[in-house]
């Protein structure tokens, strides 16, 4: 084992070759888009589905096998993926259905930085990770006398924006924490419009690449409910989003710093996608709440035919599943895969 848990790289790549590999990733989240865009830089797909998943994708011409498993065995399956020179790419549903312990430790080559992962899990951890980065954030409380403005309280593990609330005031703050058991933290919220900053780090090419925006389209704050629901953040799918021009340059600088406080603090780069997902306040300021690790559901809306953006740094349009595939593709034929993957 290296420092945080996760196996030693070179091991894990014993065997890996040049050619004839495979991407690996658990069916759901952005499965589709990864596994397409494995096969359209000719490598092999593997999905592995939770019992009654398999059938959906294995119908795909894309998916070369369907390994259907509870997922919290994965671990014992690492021999077998191996076998198979498979790279797991992680996403959203991998961390949730496999645990971020057991994503840490598996004795497969993670394709990404999968030290972030344990970053990712803890909320103080993070704040403080993007805020090393110099990103505006919004302040975190310690109690609800510090409070002058709108906040929202975020108990630990509220998975998809469940288990959030807010409060206008100090008061109305107090009021609703009482019966409020286990850990939170109490955040400012920050008045604008969300935007879902997508990034890819690329070790082989030496840059971070801007890859576009999206925006979530969730349940009780975009649903028609003529003020007769309270407000929930459940995902039910993504749209995309172009920003403001001018906004740009700022953007692509707050990428690169975030990238330098994770090498910093994690010993390696982000590799591969990640994103930060910010407010924009009506000045304009960007004020970031939250980073994802690895790839966000938010890119599939711009699957096959490719984020605009990537037009900055390639001559046809590519999406993020190909834009992975594309760099385990590059990193096996230059012998450099331990630098792509942990
Ligand atoms: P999350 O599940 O953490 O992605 O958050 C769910 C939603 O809550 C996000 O899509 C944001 O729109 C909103 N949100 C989270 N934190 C804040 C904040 N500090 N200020 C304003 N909105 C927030």
């Amino acid at each position: 084992m290296s420092a945080g848990g996760a196996p030693d790289v070179g091991g894990l790549l014993e065997g890996y070759g040049a050619g004839d590999l495979a991407v690996a990733t658990v069916a759901s989240h952005t499965a589709i888009q990864i596994l397409l865009g494995a096969k359209r830089e000719g490598l092999r797909t593997i999905a592995i589905a939770p019992p009654g998943r398999g059938w959906f994708y294995s119908r795909m011409w894309f998916v070369d096998d369907v390994l259907e498993m509870d997922l919290r065995e994965l671990p014992a399956a690492a021999e077998e993926l191996r076998s198979r020179r498979a790279v797991i790419v992680p996403h959203g549903s991998y961390v949730e259905y496999v645990g971020w312990r057991a994503a840490m430790e598996i004795r497969v080559p993670t394709f990404g930085n999968r030290y972030l992962l344990a970053w990712e899990a803890d909320q103080r951890r993070k704040m403080s990770l993007m805020e090393e980065a110099g990103l505006r954030v919004p302040r975190t409380y310690s109690s609800p006398e510090e409070v002058d403005g709108p906040v929202i309280v975020k108990l630990y593990g509220a998975k998809g924006g469940r288990g959030y609330f807010f409060a206008r005031d100090p008061e109305e703050l107090r009021d609703r924490l009482r019966g409020v058991e286990g850990p939170y933290i109490i955040q400012e919220y920050v008045v604008g419009v969300p935007a879902y900053h997508h990034f890819f780090y690329s070790p082989l090419r030496g840059r971070l690449e801007l890859f576009g925006f999206d925006v979530r389209y969730e349940s009780n704050v975009d649903g028609r409910t003529f003020g007769l629901a309270d407000p929930t953040f459940v995902v039910v799918g993504n749209l995309p989003l172009v920003l403001r021009e001018s906004l740009l340059p700022s953007v692509l600088r707050d990428g690169e710093s975030f990238a330098s406080a994770v090498q910093e603090r994690t010993g390696r780069p982000p590799v591969g996608p990640f994103s930060l997902e910010s407010i924009v306040r009506d000045t304009l300021e960007v004020v970031y709440f939250e980073f994802s690790g690895r790839i966000v559901a938010g890119t599939s809306v711009y699957m096959v035919h490719g984020s605009p953006y990537s037009l900055m740094y390639f001559r046809e349009p590519v999406d993020m599943g190909r834009r992975i595939a594309m760099e385990i593709r590059e990193a096996a034929e230059s012998g450099r895969l331990s630098e792509v993957v942990t």
